[in-house]
C-alpha cells in the first residue's frame, strides 16, 4: 500500500455514511397529521416503542400574556428537531419543522436543509393555505416531494378530485402509487398500484404489522372475495387512472417535478409502511449545494456546513443559544476548529449534540446530511457557513417577504443600545426581520405572524433589559429590488425614499401598501426587478 491509503480508507468510509443518509422533513397544515405520521415513522424505525411519546410542537396560543408558555412550547420542538433513526441499513434524519403558521419562517429555513419532504395532507379537507406556501419553497428548491393523503378513515373527499386539487394547488404533476378503496365507514383499504397488492385496513393504533395480501393483478378473484361488490370500483377506478396518469418516473421525482402520492391513515397506522418503503427507494441521499464561489459535493473531504436554525436557551440565566448546522461535505469533528466564514474565525464545539424526540446526545462525528446542535454564545446568524478554511458561503437560506410590518418605538431612552443589540440578534435567530429606514432612521420589524411581536416585545424585555412598542405600519408586501443599471435604481429610489429600506444585510427593500400600488411600481418600473425573497434565487440549492 501507498501511503495514500489512510485518506482513501476514510473517504470510502464517509461515501458510504453519506449515501445511506436520507434527510427530509414533514410539512402539511396545522391538523393534517404530521405529528401522528412523525410518531408512526419512528415506531417502524424503532426509535420509540409507545405511541404517544412524540409531543406535537404545536404553539397554541393560550393566552396573550402567556410567553413563557410559548417558549415552552417552542422547546419541545427544539427537542424534536432532528429525529434519527435507522431502517433498513439506511440513517434516516427527519427535520421537524414547526405547525403554527406564525412560525412559518422557522418551518422555509428548516426546508433548506432537507433533501426532500413528505406532505401530509387532509384527505376531507384537501390542500390548504399552509401547504401551498410551504410548497412553494419547496419548488423554488426543485426539492422532491411525497404526498400522503391522510385521514382515509373518515368521509373525505373524491380520491380523483383530491389529485386534481394537488396537481393545481401545488403545481405538481401527481401519480397515485396506491388507491383507496373506499372510505370513512365503508374504508376497506388501498390497492398498491406498484405492487398489485391488497392492503385491507384494520384499525390499530399501536402496532406496526401491515401485511399486504398479493394479487396476479386486478383481474385477480382473490379482490372479489376480499372487497366483495366493491372491487368492480376499484378496477374501473384503476382503469381510469392508468389512462390518465403516466407511470411513476423516478428521475422526474428527484428534479423535483413529480409527486407520488400515497392514501392511508396515519392514526391507524395504515399505509405508512408503504410510504416509508417508498420513501427508501426513491428519496435521495445528501446532493451537491450551491455556495457562493462554487457548487460542494457531499463527498468533498473538507467539511462544511451552514446554520439554518438558531433557538435561544429557554432558561433565561443562560444567554446561549443552540444554532442548528445542515452538514453538506466532508466529516464534522468534536472538538476540531472550524473556520467561521462570516467572521473569519476559528472555532471549535466541545459539545455538538444530536436531538432525538427529548434526548439530546453528544456526538463525536457527523457526516453530511446530518443536523448537528452547537451551543453558540452569539457568534451566529442564520446562513452561516463554517468550513476547514475555504471562504464559501451556502446559497439558499433566503428570508421571504413579510406580512406584517411594525415600527419599533424605544420607550426607555436609556436603553437604546440594549434595544439596538436586541433587535439585532433577535434578527440574527431568525425571530423577525428588521429593516432600516435612512428616513427617519426608523427600525421596521417585519414577521409572518403576530405572535412574533408578543415573543420578540417579551425577549427584549427579559434577554435586553429593553422596552418597546410597535407601531402598525399601512404595509402589504416587502420587495427586495435591483436594477442592471444602477442609475434605474437610484431614480426610483429618488421618488420612494419614503417607502424604501434596507434589509440587516443592505439590501434594498420596497415597501409596498397594497397589491395595486406593488404592481402599478411594477408595471411602471420594467427596469426595476422586484423580489419576494431575499436572496433572489433562480436556480435551486441542491443540484
Ligand atoms: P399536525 O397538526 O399536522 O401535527 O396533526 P396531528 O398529528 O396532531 O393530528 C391532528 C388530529 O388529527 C389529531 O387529533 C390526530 O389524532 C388526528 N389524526 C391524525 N391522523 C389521523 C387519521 O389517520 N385518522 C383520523 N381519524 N384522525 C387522525
Amino acid at each position: 500500500m501507498t501511503n495514500t491509503a489512510k485518506p482513501i480508507i476514510r473517504a470510502s468510509f464517509s461515501d458510504l455514511e453519506i449515501g445511506r443518509r436520507r434527510t427530509f422533513g414533514i410539512i402539511s397544515h396545522p391538523d393534517a397529521g404530521k405529528t401522528t405520521l412523525t410518531e408512526k415513522l419512528l415506531l417502524f424505525g424503532g426509535a420509540i416503542h409507545v405511541a404517544g411519546a412524540v409531543k406535537s410542537n404545536k404553539i397554541r396560543k393560550t393566552a396573550t400574556s402567556d410567553f413563557m408558555e410559548i417558549e415552552r412550547q417552542r422547546g419541545i420542538s427544539v427537542a424534536t428537531s432532528v429525529m434519527g433513526f435507522d431502517y433498513k441499513a439506511l440513517r434516516i434524519n427527519l427535520l421537524d419543522t414547526p405547525g403554527h403558521k406564525d412560525f412559518a419562517e422557522d418551518t422555509f429555513r428548516t426546508l433548506t436543509a432537507v433533501d426532500s419532504v413528505i406532505v401530509v395532507i387532509d384527505s376531507a379537507k384537501g390542500v390548504e393555505s399552509q401547504t401551498i406556501k410551504l410548497m412553494e419553497v419547496c419548488r423554488m428548491r426543485q426539492t422532491p416531494v411525497l404526498v400522503f393523503v391522510n385521514k382515509l378513515d373518515r368521509e373525505g373527499r373524491d380520491p380523483i378530485e383530491l389529485l386534481d386539487e394537488i396537481e393545481q394547488t401545488l403545481q405538481i404533476d401527481v401519480r397515485p402509487m396506491s388507491w383507496p378503496i373506499g372510505m370513512g365507514a365503508t374504508f376497506k383499504g388501498v390497492y398498491n398500484l406498484h405492487e398489485n397488492s391488497l392492503h385491507l385496513f384494520r384499525p390499530m393504533r399501536q402496532t406496526v404489522a401491515e401485511d399486504g395480501i398479493s394479487v396476479r393483478d386486478l383481474s385477480d378473484p382473490l379482490l372479489d372475495n376480499h372487497l366483495g361488490g366493491q372491487a368492480i370500483r376499484l378496477r374501473k377506478d384503476v382503469e381510469l387512472l392508468e389512462g390518465v396518469y403516466t407511470t411513476f418516473d423516478t428521475e422526474r421525482y428527484l428534479e423535483g417535478s413529480l409527486a407520488p402520492v400515497f392514501f392511508g391513515s396515519a392514526l391507524n397506522n395504515f399505509g405508512v409502511r408503504e410510504l416509508l418503503d417508498t420513501f427508501v427507494a426513491i428519496a435521495p441521499s445528501p446532493r451537491q449545494r450551491y455556495a457562493d464561489q462554487r457548487v460542494v459535493s457531499p463527498y468533498e473531504e473538507g467539511f462544511s456546513g451552514f446554520v439554518f436554525k438558531i433557538h435561544a436557551n429557554l432558561d433565561p440565566r443562560h444567554r446561549d443559544r443552540i444554532a442548528f448546522l445542515r452538514v453538506c461535505s466532508g466529516r464534522f469533528d468534536r472538538n476540531k476548529f472550524y473556520h467561521h466564514v462570516r467572521q473569519g474565525k476559528s472555532l471549535r464545539f466541545r459539545t455538538p449534540a444530536s436531538f432525538m424526540a427529548q434526548e439530546k446526545t453528544l456526538i463525536e462525528e457527523a457526516y453530511p446530511g446530518d443536523v448537528i446542535g452547537l451551543y453558540d454564545t452569539g457568534n451566529f446568524k442564520i446562513g452561516d457557513t463554517l468550513t476547514e478554511g475555504e471562504a464559501i458561503m451556502f446559497k439558499g437560506i433566503p428570508s421571504f417577504s413579510p406580512e406584517i410590518f411594525r415600527q419599533v418605538v424605544n420607550i426607555d431612552p436609556m436603553k437604546s443600545k440594549q434595544l439596538e443589540s436586541g433587535i439585532r440578534q433577535l434578527s440574527d435567530e431568525g425571530v423577525a426581520q428588521l429593516f432600516i429606514q435612512e428616513y427617519g432612521n426608523r427600525r421596521i420589524i417585519g414577521t409572518v405572524g403576530a405572535l412574533q411581536f408578543d415573543v420578540i416585545q417579551y425577549r427584549l424585555e427579559h434577554e435586553y433589559g429593553a422596552l418597546c412598542r410597535f407601531e402598525p405600519l399601512p404595509f402589504y408586501k416587502a420587495a427586495w429590488i435591483t436594477a442592471k443599471d444602477s442609475r434605474e435604481l437610484e431614480a426610483f429610489c429618488k421618488y420612494k425614499s419614503d417607502r424604501l429600506a434596507q434589509d440587516k444585510d443592505g439590501n434594498l427593500v420596497f415597501f409596498a401598501e397594497s397589491n395595486w400600488n406593488l404592481q402599478r411600481a411594477i408595471e411602471d418600473n420594467p427596469k426595476i426587478i422586484f423580489s419576494f425573497s431575499s436572496e433572489f434565487m433562480q436556480i435551486p440549492l441542491t443540484v
